[in-house]
């Protein structure tokens, strides 16, 4: 096999930026010229993976099929790139050093003072070189989050100076994303924030091979010239990246720049006319400007979309699939509760609704009035995860009368817990990591809605959940009209649906946006789409 070839995307000026766009988007360019391609996201901070941090701080919690809760530039990298990505391919500070403090109380580094250079920047080192022997990709992508200059980037960055001697200048690239911001003023496009941040990667370093240049609209030919002295690179390695409709025509737009033929050279991998025409189509289908059907997003982080960006990503694979416009609604579930927002005002204003999937009390009974009132006027429900599980309690309380039915999550002492803790969790005391994570296998029953999804009796679909609906009370939620359409091995309920209802009413253990991908929308939500449209 060749020798691997490793893509290192830093950034500058501000976080937030679209690097994780711009590393799947160079991902997706370089596995389209016909090379495997793997993509590593490295967070500084010291949490061992995002499993324990609030969605509103870092936004979603992304699951892989191995269980890791990882960044949600996993979920871009997943879905340009169209592959199953492992918990390993986001590294984190807490990681690296959890890992280097073991070795050394076990003794491993016998006689020496373990320090950050070379302890720390060698295991990260050995982090990186593992993924690409085990994947046995052509190209590895390395994306460093954060911004440069901040303190805890530092040891990956002195790592990937390293990497590049190492591994030989013609066998690694770095591409430095950053802002040039147009001043509301006078509208000029500013350029000196990317200068300083050149500056401040080279001060550590770090050439740049490539800069990406984002801003509000594209960047102008004086602005180029300028970055690129200011860089020392040639004009033709300074790409504009502006504001795009969505994010996957970033690739096209590169592409039509002459990036990938930049990246190959630099990269010195033969030229082939990446093969993106499907891609292409799909980015005119969700460009579709026609029909448009108006989704409702009931949800407690809503003021941050991001915490829910698995699930905005599938609607849109859903609707490019189904030839039609996504409208999303953002209501937030702790101002239905105090009463700011009618639950009447979410059925007039939208076409479906879903109930997002969340953790503990705030804006749960929120949810619960919500679901109550659509469901009353048949609209269409979609419940993900704890969504589902709040559907269920709203049939308990409503349809069948247990008003004090809850799930023990919310009320621990609720005389109907028809939601309750996983018998796998009676034991769990550490909250980082030990939730039910990851694809797990679900029989599907026949002839049911979830049949009609997926077509199939098996299927896999990721996982985030401590607790269950209640197998003990599943023959009275049956008398009600609703049945379990899905199963796990170990017979917990997966799916459950309204069997008489005008449009659709499904509730989702797992989460299905996970895995869906562009070119290969999620079966659940292409089929709610498909409802929706009728
Ligand atoms: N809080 C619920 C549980 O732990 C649902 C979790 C979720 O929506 N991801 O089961």
């Amino acid at each position: 096999m060749a020798k691997t070839k490793y893509v290192f995307i830093t950034g500058g000026v501000l976080s937030g930026l679209g690097k994780g766009i711009v590393t799947a988007s160079t991902g997706l360019l370089i596995k389209s010229m016909g090379y495997s391609v793997t993509a590593i996201k490295i967070d500084p901070y010291v949490n061992v993976d995002a499993g324990t941090m609030n969605p509103f701080m870092h936004g979603e919690v992304f699951v892989t099929e191995d269980g890791g809760e990882t960044d949600l530039d996993l979920g871009h990298y997943e879905r340009f790139l169209g592959i199953n990505l492992s918990k390993e391919n986001n590294i984190t500070t807490g990681q690296v050093y959890l890992s280097v403090i073991t070795k050394e109380r076990k003794g491993e580094y016998l006689g020496k003072c373990v320090q950050i250079i070379p302890h720390i920047t060698d295991e990260i080192k050995n982090r990186i070189r593992r993924i690409a022997r085990n994947n046995e990709a052509d190209v590895v992508l390395v994306e460093i989050g954060g911004t440069v200059g901040d303190i805890e980037s530092l040891p990956f960055l002195e790592a990937i100076r390293q990497m590049r001697i190492e591994e030989g200048r013609n066998n690694t690239v770095s591409i430095h994303v950053a802002l040039a911001p147009i001043l509301s003023v006078t509208g000029e496009q500013k350029t000196k924030p990317v200068q300083h941040s050149i500056q401040e990667l080279r001060r550590i370093g770090i050439m740049p091979d490539i800069v990406v240049v984002r801003s509000q609209r594209d960047l102008e030919p004086e602005a180029r010239q300028k970055i690129a002295l200011y860089s020392n690179l040639p004009v033709d390695a300074v790409f504009g990246d502006p504001d795009v409709d969505t994010i996957y025509e970033v690739p096209l737009l590169l592409h039509s720049k002459g990036y990938t033929r930049c990246i190959a050279r630099l990269l010195d991998l033969e030229y082939k006319e990446p093969d993106i025409s499907k891609w292409e189509e799909f980015v005119n289908r969700v460009k579709n400007t026609g029909k448009k059907v108006r989704i409702a997003m009931i949800g407690k982080y809503t003021k941050l979309h991001d915490s829910y960006i698995s699930i905005i990503e599938a609607l849109r694979h859903s609707g490019a699939w189904n030839n039609v416009g996504i409208e999303l609604k953002w209501y937030e579930s702790t101002e239905i509760e105090r009463g700011r927002i009618k639950p009447e005002k979410i059925v007039e204003e939208t076409d479906a609704a879903i109930i997002l999937p969340g953790f503990g009390k705030r804006g749960a009974e929120g949810k619960i009035q919500a679901i109550k009132t659509l469901r009353e006027n048949n609209k269409p429900v979609l419940g993900i995860c704890f969504g589902m599980q709040l559907m269920v309690i709203e049939i308990f309380r409503n349809v069948i009368g247990w008003e004090k039915a809850n799930s023990t999550e919310l009320d621990p002492n609720t005389p109907y817990p028809v939601v309750d803790l996983l018998p796998s969790q009676y034991n769990v005391k550490h909250l980082g990591g030990s939730m039910r994570l990851g694809a797990h296998p679900i029989k599907i029953v026949r002839d049911t809605i979830a049949y009609k999804m997926y077509n199939k009796g098996l299927i896999y679909e990721r996982h985030r959940h401590r607790y269950e609906v209640n197998p003990k009370y599943l023959d009275k939620l049956e008398s009600a009209g609703v049945r379990v359409s899905g199963w796990s091995m170990e017979g917990y309920p997966e799916f459950i649906e309204m069997k008489q209802y005008k449009t659709i009413f499904f509730g989702s253990q797992p989460h299905p946006e996970f895995k869906s991908r562009p070119l290969e929308p999620s079966p659940v939500y292409t089929y709610f789409v498909k409802i929706i449209k009728r």
